[in-house]
């Protein structure tokens, strides 16, 4: 047994701290970022933002809006093959797939079918070797597929999978998700700011690159994510209770309207998709009845506008530049609360 102390640190642990700035406005702040992939080749240009690929959030109703803006939309490896739609621009999608062999069987026809640029490789856990060797196999049958594999949370695992497994991007994260319980059922878990710090620096030793996948609650820990030098983030919670999420828009007795949002090893999720939970296993999912909050664009311009403001208040013209204009402040409290109660919300 050993302990690693120090501090680890989440969002809502660190605010960013402002500096003079020559930038006048917010318009003059440039999300879109050009990338190019290690093992790929290819060069990319978007927002780097994802959808996480759960089967609420990872939809083709999300694609009509992220693509819009450049963005990225992890489709959930539940949709069927002939449900793709024809017309989809290969720069903001991306298929996902777990590592069963009927997974492997339907990711190959899909990649027949679409000839994607992207393949998302999801575990829950992403540091078994059988993981890693579906990767190397996904890698060596399509060279020029540009693939986001993960969830692991230490730079040592990113290493793995960049120059082993040959990924080019690794999905960082574990257990910092708003509907996930592993930390829960299993103790194991990273805060999120520090996983973006330590993983994407060893990413960027190597030329590689990270997503943060988990832990954003709020326009305002997008820019940290960044900051922190997350290449990409993804997320899930943010973007549930829309008219673009999966799921059933569910209206109350009494008016009120909510949407259902889960995590994929809930139980909900274990039962919806895979007949039922395996009795060796536990739920690693919470399930939340999130109120309706109509289109996802509103949620999509807030991210945005805050991420052009963060810029504005740092001094970085580009998202590009967001980790070397970031310093952060540890900190007790972020925000002043003292009129958010019930009692006083309108
Ligand atoms: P959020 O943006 O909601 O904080 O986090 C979304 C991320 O949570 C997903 O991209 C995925 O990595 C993770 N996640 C989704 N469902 C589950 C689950 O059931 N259990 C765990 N441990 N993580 C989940």
């Amino acid at each position: 047994m050993k302990i690693e102390s120090g501090i680890f640190f989440d969002f809502k642990d660190v605010l960013i701290k402002p500096k003079r700035s020559d930038l006048s406005s917010r318009s003059e702040v440039d999300l879109t970022k050009t990338v190019r992939f290690l093992h790929s080749k290819r060069e990319w240009t978007g927002v780097p933002i994802l959808t996480s690929n759960m089967d609420t959030t990872g939809t083709f109703e999300m694609y009509k809006e992220f693509s819009k803006h450049k963005m990225i939309t992890i489709f959930h490896k539940h949709y069927n093959l002939g449900d793709y739609p024809k017309d989809l621009d290969p720069n903001y999608y991306s298929l996902s797939t777990g590592t069963s062999d009927s997974d492997w069987e339907k990711t190959q026809q899909l990649i027949t079918k679409l000839n994607p640029y992207f393949l998302t490789i999801d575990v829950a856990n992403g540091y078994s070797s059988k993981f890693v060797n579906f990767c190397k196999k996904v890698r060596e049958k399509y060279p020029d597929l540009t693939i986001f594999a993960g969830n692991v949370a230490t730079g040592d695992m990113v290493q793995e999978l960049l120059l082993t497994a040959k990924v080019d991007i690794v999905k960082c994260g574990i257990g910092s998700g708003s509907v996930c319980s592993t930390r829960l059922k299993t103790g194991v878990g990273i805060p999120q700011l520090s996983v973006c710090i330590d993983c994407s620096e060893v990413a960027n030793g190597l030329g590689g690159h990270i997503v943060s996948d988990g832990g954003c609650t709020l326009p305002g820990d997008v820019s940290k994510a960044f900051g922190a030098g997350a290449h990409f983030v993804m997320l899930g919670g943010m973007l549930s209770g829309h008219d673009e999420s999966g799921g059933d828009l569910v209206t109350e007795a009494n008016g009120r309207k909510f949407k259902l949002f889960y995590g994929m090893s809930s139980k909900h999720a274990q039962d919806k998709f895979n007949g039922g939970m395996q009795k060796y296993r536990s739920s690693e999912g919470k399930v939340r009845r999130i109120p309706y909050r109509g289109p996802v664009e509103t949620t999509v311009l807030d991210i945005l506008g805050g991420m052009r403001s963060t810029g504005t208040y740092i001094g970085a013209r580009r998202l590009k530049d967001f980790p070397k204009c970031c310093t952060f402040l540890q900190v007790h409290q972020q925000v002043n609360t003292v009129f958010d109660s019930a009692n006083f919300v309108v």
